[in-house]
């Protein structure tokens, strides 16, 4: 599938990540030998936006900028910082190519100095403050199995005598959705009768169980003196990551993709929890309903990502899968207490939409004066696809096994 870039990687430059490399491969001759030395102290805590993208006010960084003189004397002629947006993609348009693998765009750009600045090693480490508003829209960081987006502080001195010194470091940009009201759904599995209630925390985190609370009804279904009747044998719940990249074509590779601009979607989807359960459950057949609350956890071993969604074409999501084996039995109304399975069983598969975000917890120190609010979860669009449910004959043999047993013991 092709799309059309978007603005964001349209304005983005053509730079690669190479100088750093360079200039460690670079023999050092003492002619060379560079003036300076960057370092850099953050004084801000990590960024982590409250609210979703089109909510969150933000979060301000601030830090210091080391310079540390390593001659006698030494001018700086510029200094420039950029906050830049790395995004990779693993699976690039064209193999071992830099430009179509790593695509930089510059954030913002901090220029220090608006004359050249004299140090003498004598004065010692020099600091300069900088501080920033990060836009609280900005996709989080995410390293995916198909893509990836970092961001970066990343300084340039220019020195009197050529030289250029650089220093990058790493800002993980995370994000804490508001939780809101817990999110109730019906699914209905035609042709039967059968009705499935989930009721799912608004959000989940990476790391902690959370509550699904499970009520199906309409397992009971009466005709003269017998009645037929679901028996639930079996549920398993699964998440799933799914991630999408569209990855870009360099100006050089673009011919592959057809036209400048254009990309390639890519999508893979892995599993992030998982657990079968076959008991934890109260059946009533005289309300003709099953029910229970059972927990569900993203596994924390499997890496799991955030959800986010950039704009340059890198997209995580979740969602929780819900499979629930089902066993039919028949029963005369004058003894509903001794039922005979009939041997049919069915698979109910359908899935929800979940919402894994960060934890407010620690690095509320700059945002912790506003106060949580649901107006900041906006309303989900139309997941379709998630609405799905479907139904399949069972053909597990362990399953027939419990039953076979069911009859004979009984
Ligand atoms: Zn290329």
């Amino acid at each position: 599938m092709r799309r059309k870039s978007d603005k964001d990687r349209a304005s983005s430059k053509d730079r690669s990540l190479s100088k750093d490399k360079h200039a460690k491969d670079r023999p050092q001759t003492p002619l060379l030998q560079k003036q300076i030395k960057l370092g850099m102290i953050m004084e801000s805590p990590p960024v982590l936006f409250i609210g979703s993208p089109t909510q969150s006010t933000g979060a301000l960084i601030s830090g210091r900028l080391q310079l540390t003189p390593l001659v006698s004397e030494s001018i700086i002629e510029t200094m420039i910082m950029s906050l830049e947006c790395v995004t990779t993609t693993k699976r690039p348009v064209q193999d071992r190519c830099r430009e179509c693998l790593t695509n930089v765009s510059d954030l913002y750009e901090w220029k220090f100095l608006t004359k050249p600045k004299v140090l003498n090693q004598l004065d010692g480490v020099q600091e300069m403050p900088f501080s920033h508003m990060i836009p609280g829209h900005l996709p989080v960081t995410t390293h995916g199995h198909i893509g990836s987006l970092d961001y970066y502080l990343h300084v340039r001195a220019r020195t009197s005598d050529g030289q250029e010194v650089e220093f990058r470091r790493d800002l993980i940009i995370q994000r804490a959705l508001v939780p809101g009201p817990d999110k109730h759904s019906i699914r209905i599995f035609p042709p039967t009768s059968l009705q499935l209630q989930v009721t799912l925390p608004s959000i989940v985190h990476p790391l902690g169980e959370f509550p699904v609370e499970c009520k199906m009804t309409g397992i009971v279904s009466k005709k003269d003196d017998t009645q037929i009747r679901w028996r639930l044998r079996k549920l398993t719940w699964r998440i799933e990551e799914v991630e999408s990249m569209i990855s870009p074509a360099c100006p050089k590779h673009a011919g592959k993709v057809g036209g400048q601009g254009k990309g390639v979607q890519h999508e893979q989807t892995r599993e992030v929890g998982w657990e079968e359960l076959k008991q934890g459950w109260k059946t009533d057949f005289t309300e003709g309903a099953v029910e229970g609350e059972f927990k569900a956890f993203v596994d924390a071993a499997m890496k799991p990502n955030c959800g986010m969604d950039s704009p340059n074409g890198l997209k995580v999501s979740h969602n929780l899968i819900i499979e629930l084996v089902i066993a039919e039995e028949w029963s005369s109304l004058r003894k509903p207490g001794n039922p005979t399975p009939t041997g049919a069983a069915r698979v109910l598969r359908t899935q929800f939409a979940l919402n894994v975000t960060a934890r407010a917890g620690m690095g509320l120190a700059w945002d912790d004066e506003m106060p949580p609010s649901y107006e900041d979860v906006p309303d989900s669009p139309p997941h379709y696809k998630n609405e799905h449910t479907t139904i399949q004959t069972y053909e597990g043999d362990d399953l027939h096994l419990d039953v076979d047993h069911l009859t004979l013991g009984s």
